[in-house]
C-alpha cells in the first residue's frame, strides 16, 4: 500500500481507520448481506446509520436541542441560493466579502434580493480579515453572512463579527469540526463535506429551528426549502446513504481522538510547524497577515514561477501531493485538514528545507 501525504483543499484526505473500515464492510455491511450504497434509505439498518451520525455529531460540537441538523445534497454552491431563498424576508442581507466563496455567495444571494457588501478584503487579494467589530449593517438586513474559513486564501474569522443582533450566516466547509465552535452564536452553520469532513456529496446544515418555515422566497424550490428537509429527517428524497454514512465514521473518528478541543490542539500543532518555518524561511514566505491565518489552509509563496513548479513536481516525487496553489493566488497551498497526520507536516516542512538549502546561494 502506497498512501501519499495529501495535501488537497479538497476533496481531501480522510483517516486511513475510517477508509479501511469502510472496505472491510464494502461487501457485507454488518451481517445484512449488502454494501450501505446498495440498501434502501428507508430501511431500517440505514436508519440506524444516519441517526447515529446525527447523534454524534450534535454530541461532537454540542448542537443545542433548538437547532436541527440537515444532511443535503448540491454543494455549498446550492447553499449560496438556499440561504436568502430561506431567509430573505426583507430581500435584503449583509454580506462579509474575504474571498472567492464568500464573493460567489454575495453575488448569488444578489439574485434574489439585495445582497449589500458591507466589508471586503478584495483590496489586498484576501489577505487578510477585516475589522468586523462595527461595520454598517442595515437595520431591516434579514442575517449577516461570512465564509469564516476562506479555503483558497488562507484566512480565518478568530472573532466572529459583531452583526449588531441580526442572525449571523456561516459557510463553513473548510473548517468545520476543526475546533469547538459555540453552535448558539450562528444562525445558520454549514458546509460542504468534502474538506474537513467525508466525501464529496454531503453538506451539512445546521439550523435554528424557528428559521425553518414555510415562510421561504416565492419560486424556492421543494428541494431548497430548508423546511422540506427538516420535516423529513433530510430522507425527503433519496439523501447521499454512503456519503452520510462515512461522515458518521469520521464522527466515530472524531470522537475516538478526544473530541474537538483535542482535534484542535492537535491541528494548532500541525499549523505551528509549518508556519515557524515558513516565517523563518529565506525561500518561502506565507501570505496571509499573521492574526488571521487559518489552521487548515496554508498558502504560500517563493516569488519565482519557475521555481514554485520545480517545488510542486519534486514534492510529488517524494509523496508530497496536491501542493499546487489555487490559480488566482498563484504559488502553493498546504490543506492540513483534520485527517493530515502530524508526520505529513513534518515531512513536508522537512522537504521544504531541503529544497531551500539546494536552492539558495550563500
Ligand atoms: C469548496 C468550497 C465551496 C464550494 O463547495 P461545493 O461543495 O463545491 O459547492 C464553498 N465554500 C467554501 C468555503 C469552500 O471551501
Amino acid at each position: 500500500m502506497a498512501r501519499v501525504y495529501n495535501f488537497s483543499a479538497g476533496p481531501a484526505v480522510l483517516p486511513v481507520e475510517v477508509l479501511q473500515e469502510a472496505a472491510d464492510e464494502m461487501l457485507d455491511y454488518r451481517g445484512s448481506g449488502m454494501s450501505v450504497m446498495e440498501m434502501s434509505h428507508r430501511g431500517k439498518i440505514f436508519d440506524g446509520i444516519i441517526k447515529e451520525a446525527e447523534a454524534d455529531l450534535r454530541e461532537l460540537m454540542q448542537i443545542p436541542d433548538n437547532y436541527k441538523v440537515l444532511f443535503l445534497q448540491g454543494g455549498a454552491w446550492t447553499q449560496f441560493a438556499a440561504v436568502p431563498m430561506n431567509l430573505m424576508k426583507n430581500r435584503k442581507a449583509a454580506y462579509i466579502v474575504t474571498g472567492q466563496w464568500a464573493k460567489k455567495a454575495w453575488q448569488e444571494a444578489g439574485k434574489y434580493g439585495e445582497a449589500v457588501k458591507v466589508a471586503s478584503s478584495e483590496d489586498k487579494t484576501f489577505s487578510y480579515i477585516p475589522d468586523c467589530s462595527d461595520l454598517d449593517i442595515p437595520e431591516d438586513a434579514d442575517y449577516v453572512y461570512i465564509c469564516e474559513n476562506n479555503t483558497i486564501y488562507g484566512t480565518k474569522f478568530h472573532t466572529l463579527p459583531n452583526t449588531k443582533g441580526k442572525d449571523l450566516v456561516a459557510d463553513v466547509s473548510s473548517c468545520f469540526l476543526s475546533e469547538p465552535v459555540d453552535v448558539s452564536k450562528y444562525a445558520v452553520i454549514y458546509g460542504g463535506v468534502q474538506k474537513n469532513i467525508g466525501p464529496a456529496g454531503v453538506v451539512i446544515a445546521i439550523i435554528r429551528e424557528d428559521l425553518i418555515t414555510d415562510d421561504v422566497l416565492e419560486g424556492t424550490p421543494t428541494m431548497l426549502k430548508w423546511k422540506t428537509q427538516a420535516d423529513n429527517d433530510s430522507l425527503f428524497n433519496t439523501p447521499p446513504a454512503y456519503g452520510i454514512y462515512i461522515c458518521g465514521k469520521v464522527f466515530k473518528w472524531l470522537r475516538k481522538q478526544g473530541g474537538l478541543e483535542a482535534i484542535k490542539a492537535n491541528n494548532e500543532k500541525k499549523a505551528k510547524i509549518l508556519y515557524d518555518y515558513l516565517d523563518s524561511s529565506k525561500l518561502f514566505r506565507g501570505t496571509v497577515r499573521k492574526e488571521d491565518r487559518s489552521l487548515m489552509n496554508v498558502p504560500f509563496v517563493i516569488g519565482d514561477k519557475e521555481m514554485e513548479a520545480r517545488f510542486v513536481k519534486e514534492a510529488e516525487a517524494n509523496g508530497l501531493v496536491s501542493l499546487k496553489g489555487h490559480r488566482t493566488v498563484g504559488g502553493m497551498r498546504a490543506s492540513i485538514y483534520n485527517a493530515m497526520p502530524i508526520e505529513g507536516v513534518e515531512k513536508l516542512v522537512a522537504f521544504m528545507k531541503e529544497f531551500e538549502a539546494a536552492n539558495t546561494a550563500e
